[in-house]
């Protein structure tokens, strides 16, 4: 099978684009990325065809999926304060980006499309946990680039007659995120910081919950829903119904690397929700097989993969 993973020199993408080549020698990869959060170095040990080219760009697009049995859409501005700082920005590349890969794939044929939604399309909805099911509320251009993004989907799935599947992610964390950079998420950030002896810099109380998940997580589901084409007609959880505060993820982090951290609160920040936790029946139902790497176990391996880097001197 040959796939094309936009966004595959990213921190989701480079782990799928690992877990396919070793999974499945016979998966053939094609990445199209722009590198502008992404990194070449996370593709140093893949065999893949690498495109460098923008989502923004409808023939660079096309060539890229040209040959293609599958995409598998992970490119994108990935950020809720990169958007609030520039919006037009993260609308180009997440809307047109998925526009431009949805006639990608009508132009050549490619029957299934699965890509990245984002759990912050619940938004300001107070509802836990969330089901799918229930109304969306965008707090950031972010989050309506997400809601965009899974009703093209949907939407190609009945205009077209395209096997596709929008996926919510929900806090995403592993090797390869990145932490040195103003927009990090809050897994690679605390880590890092927790590694260097600083103070650990938490907006708000530190009561504000996530349901965090274990990239390698998300790449099985993915595996999975390439192997046996699966569509939805709705977009559908990516996460295991978990919710841990700041506060107690922090104390995981001391116990992985253990030595005692301290931390300092800061403003809480616009645009971000305050509790976040997955329904997960309908992904249940779907990959029944699927089940997730722990959060201490994730975390471990997390500050493994950190120290490694430090000891590279990276
Ligand atoms: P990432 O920044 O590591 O990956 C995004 C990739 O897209 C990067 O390699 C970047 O260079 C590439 N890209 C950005 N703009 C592009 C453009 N115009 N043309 C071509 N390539 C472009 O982020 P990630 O965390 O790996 O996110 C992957 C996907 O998952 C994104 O769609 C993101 O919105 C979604 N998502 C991630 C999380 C999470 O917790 N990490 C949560 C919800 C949704």
């Amino acid at each position: 099978m040959r796939v094309l993973i936009t966004g595959g020199g990213g921190f989701i993408g480079s782990n799928l684009v690992d877990h396919l080549e070793r999974s499945d020698p016979e998966t053939d990869v094609v990445v199209l990325d722009d590198f502008s959060t992404g990194d070449r170095s996370n593709l140093a040990a893949s065999r893949a065809r690498i495109v460098d080219g923008s989502l923004v760009d409808g023939d660079a697009v096309a060539d890229a999926a040209s040959g293609a049995d599958a995409i598998v859409h992970l490119g994108a501005v990935p950020s809720v304060p990169r958007s609030i700082a520039d919006p037009r920005r993260s609308h180009d590349a997440n809307i047109t980006g998925t526009l431009n890969v949805l006639e990608a794939a009508r132009r050549h044929g490619i029957s299934h499309v699965i890509a990245a939604s984002s759990s912050s399309v619940y938004g300001s909805n107070p509802a836990l946990p969330k089901s799918e099911d229930m109304f969306t509320r965008p707090m950031s251009p972010y989050a309506v680039t997400k809601l965009a993004t899974e009703a093209y989907l949907v939407a190609y799935g009945h205009s077209y007659g395209l096997r596709t599947l929008a996926f919510r992610f929900f806090n995403v964390y592993g090797p390869r995120q990145s932490a040195g950079h103003d927009y990090a998420a809050v897994i690679p950030r605390f880590i890092d910081a927790a590694l260097a002896g600083v103070p650990l810099q938490v907006e708000g109380d530190g009561l504000q919950s996530r349901d965090f998940t274990y990239v390698d997580s998300v790449c099985d589901a993915i595996h999975r829903a390439l192997q046996s084409r699966l569509a939805s007609p709705s977009p559908v959880n990516l996460a295991f119904g978990t919710r841990t505060t700041l506060m107690q993820l922090i104390a995981m982090i001391e116990e992985a690397t253990g030595a005692p951290v301290t931390i300092e609160h800061r403003a809480a920040r616009v645009g971000d929700v305050r509790e976040s936790q997955a329904d997960t029946a309908l992904l249940k139902s779907l990959l029944p097989d699927l089940a997730p790497v722990p959060l201490e176990r994730g975390v471990q391996k997390t500050v493994e993969w950190f120290r490694a880097e430090a000891a590279r001197g990276r």
